[in-house]
């Protein structure tokens, strides 16, 4: 199943702008239009620790 974002990864927002992070992160992380700046990649950084965590705690759980 493709993992369609479309709502900014900060805020929700419908109003978005798809970027390929530079990071570690391969997939496609989509942002507010208006976030794009320096305090996004701060921000951008952060989700990926946590996106990070999330998968790890996600690939210690076990599905069925
Ligand atoms: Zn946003």
């Amino acid at each position: 199943m493709g993992e369609q974002q479309d709502t900014c990864v900060l805020c929700d927002s419908g109003d978005i702008k798809k970027i390929v992070s530079s990071f570690s992160l391969s997939k496609k992380q989509t942002i507010n239009k208006k976030e794009v700046g320096s305090e996004v990649k701060k921000y951008i950084e952060e989700t990926r620790e946590e996106v990070r965590e999330e998968k790890k705690r996600l690939s210690s759980q076990i599905i069925e």
